[in-house]
């Protein structure tokens, strides 16, 4: 299943996506419950409880889409260098406060997190902080989101915790990322997570081997398939998992493949009135864009 948030009539509502992605179907829910999105769907699907009644279907172009969890539970957590070409592409970038002479691709997963905050939907701008950072990157990442919560997750087990996954743009602003010696600044500004266009149900999209894709007005930057993750989807779980309790919600974006604007010479940042589209194969698209914000 597909699981959308959006708004409809001035009104939060969280339903289920038509089988011809043209229609959504709101569930019968209090409004508190919908402007919480597909959250509270996971976690009742994860408790074994039925999904609540659905509504008449209504037109997808008719209704505004938001952030399939606009309002995360807590820090969406994340994971820096994931990708091979990516590491490399980094570590020679000079923006890389982690990089170790010699050792560019990590032994353990690289975490850091984003606050909640940060979250916007699938056609919100990325908006540029003049007088903070001009210095604005775009980074496509599969994310994965927990169903069943857990703690000590082996990773033999660790795909049975995953409810399925949605897309997101870990934008950074490059020179915080470098200059305060870790990411959460850098990586937390406000609008600073577009995510979406929904959840799809791992039944329905193998997380562990599909194309991701960024492109900025058109111009592909980066294409790789989540089978090349350093890390895979049940190690990072495994990893996380070994000390914080998980729950159904939490949201994990994976890392994303070679083609930031850093890696470019020299580098591609973000414009004003530059438009990023991201893919993945399973899931759709987002379409996100930028402007200077004075
Ligand atoms: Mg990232």
């Amino acid at each position: 299943m597909k699981i959308a948030a959006f708004i409809h009539d001035g009104v939060p509502c969280v339903g289920l996506l038509g089988a011809d992605s043209q229609s959504v179907q709101a569930f019968e829910v209090t409004r508190a419950v919908a402007a919480k999105g597909a959250l509270p769907i996971v976690e009742l699907l994860s408790r074994g409880e039925p999904l609540p009644k659905l509504l008449t279907p209504i037109a997808l172009d008719s209704v505004r889409l938001t952030a399939p969890i606009p309002q995360p539970r807590r820090n969406i957590f994340c994971v820096g260098k994931n990708y091979y070409a990516h590491a490399r592409e980094f570590a020679g970038s000079g923006f890389d406060s982690s990089a170790k002479a010699g050792g560019d691709i990590p032994e353990v997963p690289i975490y850091f997190t984003k606050v909640p905050e940060c979250v916007v939907g699938p056609t919100d701008y990325i908006d540029i902080p003049v007088g903070v950072s001009e210095a604005i990157d775009y980074e496509v990442e599969l994310a994965v989101v927990i169903g069943k919560g857990g703690k000590g997750i082996k990773a033999a087990d660790a795909m049975q915790h995953v409810w399925g996954y949605t897309i997101i743009n870990d934008v950074t602003a490059r020179d915080w990322q470098q200059r305060h010696l870790q990411w959460h600044l850098g990586k937390s500004f406000d609008s600073f997570c577009p995510m979406g266009p929904w959840l799809v149900s791992a039944d329905e999209c193998d997380g562990t081997n599909t194309q991701v894709r960024c492109y900025v007005n058109g111009e592909l930057r980066q294409n790789a398939s989540t089978a090349d993750l350093i890390f895979n989807i049940p190690t990072l779980i495994e990893t996380l998992s070994a000390g914080i309790t998980l729950y159904p919600g939490d949201v994990i974006a994976t890392g994303t493949p070679v083609g930031v604007g850093i890696g470019f010479k020299p580098p591609k940042y973000l414009q004003h009135g530059d438009l990023v589209r991201l893919e993945i194969d399973g899931i759709g698209s987002i379409d996100n864009p930028v402007r200077r914000l004075p």
